[in-house]
């Protein structure tokens, strides 16, 4: 059952120079945390992941999604996540009870678990066989800063892209959110520079989602001189994930046929969890000879 009620709330100012997408992703984020038993630096790293592809998400059209991957050579390892523009979506990260010594400042250094290397995004729009791609380096580590970066090199507009994940001393998420604002194309650079000044006087995000702000007087604060109106974007989130019985066969067989064989011939049958959603799947040995079977016809 899901109880999840949270959804990506969008602004425009009305001027139409500028638009905003909003997320209280609290609820998610703690899902995500139980689904892949994660450590504070695998929950804050792939929480603020998830939080920017649902926000990336809610601008694209019915029923486009996208998938984010950051490929980074810290101790969490990969990163994964995808959201559709319906509010459906899922997230992985390789190494998700990586630890590392914190900064001086106590801090979760969130940069070095990450490492360097490249941000990945894949935007899927139905009746096109192939998505599209773009990879960016990572520039920051921070995650919603990359993001940023992407939009700015794919898209040519200037955005800002701000993530927040907050835990407690047990780890648990206390408050989760996001913000994306993106220039209309057309409307005057000047903009963006107003925009991160007003954020910086705003304080931080972590603060303003720990004391229960809403959306709107999240983006409000930002574009306080502009009149905005508000479009709740109608999708609720929610975890789900795509896979089935059918598709674990599928990489068995991929798997190829002297490793199917020697899979028969120990005579077990094949336990498979999915990497997305901890599911677990029993691949028979007598289905596994038949998958051999099949191959070894083809
Ligand atoms: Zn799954």
């Amino acid at each position: 059952m899901n109880l999840n009620t949270e959804k990506v709330h969008k602004f425009y100012t009305e001027d139409l120079a500028v638009r905003a997408s909003v997320v209280i992703s609290t609820g998610i984020c703690r899902e995500i945390c139980s689904i892949h038993q994660t450590f504070p630096l695998a929950t804050m790293a792939v929480g603020r992941l998830l939080t920017g592809t649902l926000l990336m998400a809610s601008q694209l059209w019915e029923q486009q999604s996208l998938s984010v991957r950051l490929e980074g050579s810290g101790a969490l390892g990969h990163l994964y996540a995808e959201s559709a523009f319906e509010g459906t979506c899922r997230a992985y990260v390789q190494n998700p009870q990586a630890d590392i010594p914190h900064l001086s400042d106590g801090r979760l250094d969130l940069k070095s678990a990450i490492g360097e290397g490249v941000l990945v995004v894949n935007k899927n729009i139905p009746f096109q066989r192939q998505s599209q791609m773009g990879i960016v380096p990572i520039v920051s580590g921070e995650i919603g800063e990359d993001l940023a970066f992407y939009l700015q090199q794919s898209h040519q507009i200037p955005s800002i892209v701000s993530l927040s994940v907050s835990l407690d001393k047990e780890g648990k998420v206390t408050a989760a959110g996001g913000v994306l604002i993106e220039l209309i194309p057309g409307a005057p650079e000047t903009i963006i520079k107003n925009l991160e000044d007003k954020i910086a006087l705003a304080g931080p995000l972590s603060v303003r989602l720990q004391r229960g702000d809403n959306p709107r007087e999240i983006i409000g604060e930002y574009l306080h001189n502009s009149p905005i109106i508000g479009v709740e974007h109608e999708h609720p989130i929610r975890y789900s994930c795509r896979c089935s019985m059918e598709k674990v066969e599928k990489t068995l067989t991929l798997m190829g046929k002297a490793t199917l064989a020697e899979m028969a011939l120990k005579g077990e049958n094949v336990g498979v969890k999915c990497e997305f959603c901890g599911k677990q799947y029993q691949a028979t040995v007598t289905r596994i000879k038949e998958l051999l079977r099949l191959l070894a016809t083809e």
